[in-house]
């Protein structure tokens, strides 16, 4: 029996791509072996990661002054990536001369990852922070000043489960974005980005692959003493192979992306998101047990944080302990909150069919009344 898994990621993934998956395990496309096992730069594969990235291109409207780039190292290797390639300075990353300023807008846990690991090759800028209420809303985005390499946000808060509103201004200014819990969830204004990356374990595909799509001005030489595998430049050029790429993720994310476009795109992806979101947030917006901590308008689709109401500390230790413990009983896996937000939380990405949110809701109600 398949089990709903509202965990963070790794995550659920379509049955019908699982099953494609399956049925070409030994046999991929008539080759006599499996994605696994061919050349990456053989005939059998080349067609495999054009594919994938024509249908990334297709679905997310991604212009030809882009690139796509398939690389590994996760969203966090991007952390580092972004400031070694857009801002750092000539003379090692100790040095200070010609590091470029970036600015920064602080909404949690991963927004502070990636500020921590640009200050180390860049002069960041936190513009603004929601830290004061426990991230529980985006900010304002202040304007830059006009001479930062670019103006980082994190999208989609997996952790607080917040997402942006709209898509924050920033002049001439770079906008760059992690949206690795949010991709493909809706549709996304790709024109208004310079950068954006996401690791593909929440809504394109198994863990391993990450998908970094930059504008193509914004490749330029980073100094000679980046390495070769941290340069954009080396990416670009070699077409995501300079080195072995992950060629099963790809794989996996072409299955994937084919299954969104047959469902209707990211258009009807959304409606259907917003649909699996509405469920939940009503459910806890008129519950007397639980509570959404986060503000309304900046709700996140794909993260949905709850809180039991019960002040007294070990009460609502014990509320939670049972709640997930029963909820995985009854085949609603992966239920526990962050340890540093507390309570429960659902993800809910693409692949989780509406039929698992009703299933919890129909839990959290029982839940409430026993
Ligand atoms: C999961 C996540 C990350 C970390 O991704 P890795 O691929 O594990 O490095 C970074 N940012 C956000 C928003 C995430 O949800």
């Amino acid at each position: 029996m398949r089990v709903y898994n509202f965990s963070p990621g790794p995550s659920m993934l379509p049955l019908s791509v699982l099953e494609k998956a399956a049925a070409e395990m030994c046999d991929a496309n008539g080759s006599g072996q499996s994605v696994m096992e061919m050349s990456h730069r053989s005939r059998d594969f080349k067609p495999i990661i054009e594919k994938t990235e024509s249908l990334l291109r297709e679905l997310m409207g991604i212009g030809d002054e882009y690139s796509v780039l398939f690389l590994q190292g996760g969203a966090s290797l991007q952390f580092a990536m972004l400031p070694l390639n857009l801002a750092s300075g000539g003379n090692g990353p100790e040095g200070t001369g010609g590091k470029k300023r970036i600015a920064l807008v602080d909404t949690g846990i991963w927004a502070k990852k990636a500020a921590d690991e640009a200050g180390k090759y860049a002069l960041v800028d936190v513009v603004s922070s929601s830290k004061d209420k426990n991230y529980t809303y985006i900010p304002a985005a202040p304007a830059p000043k006009g001479d930062e390499a670019y103006y980082h946000i994190t999208w989609n808060n997996t952790i607080v489960g917040t997402k942006w509103p709209s898509i924050p201004g920033t002049g001439s200014v770079p906008l760059a974005a992690d949206i690795s819990s949010a991709i493909l969830s809706e549709p996304l204004d790709v024109s208004r980005f310079g950068v954006l990356y996401a690791g593909a374990q929440k809504n394109l595909g198994p863990a391993g692959t990450t998908v970094v799509i930059i504008k193509k001005s914004l490749i330029t030489p980073a100094p000679a003493w980046v390495p070769a595998m941290l340069r954009y430049d080396t990416h670009d050029k070699e077409l995501s192979m300079y080195n072995t790429p992950p060629c099963y993720g790809i794989y996996v994310i072409g299955l994937v992306l084919e299954w969104l476009k047959n469902l209707g795109g990211p258009e009807a992806m959304g409606k259907i998101n917003r649909e699996k979101a509405a469920l939940l947030y009503d459910y806890l917006d008129s519950s007397k047990m639980f509570y959404s901590p986060v503000e309304k308008n900046c709700r996140s689709l794909m993260n949905i944080p709850f809180i039991p109401r019960e002040q007294d500390p070990e009460k609502r230790g014990i509320i939670e302990k049972r709640f997930v413990s029963e909820s995985a009983a009854a085949g609603l896996l992966n239920l526990a909150g962050h340890r540093l937000v507390g309570g429960m939380r659902a993800s809910i990405y693409n692949a989780m069919p509406a039929q698992g949110v009703k299933a919890l809701v129909a839990f959290m109600e029982k839940f409430e009344n026993f």
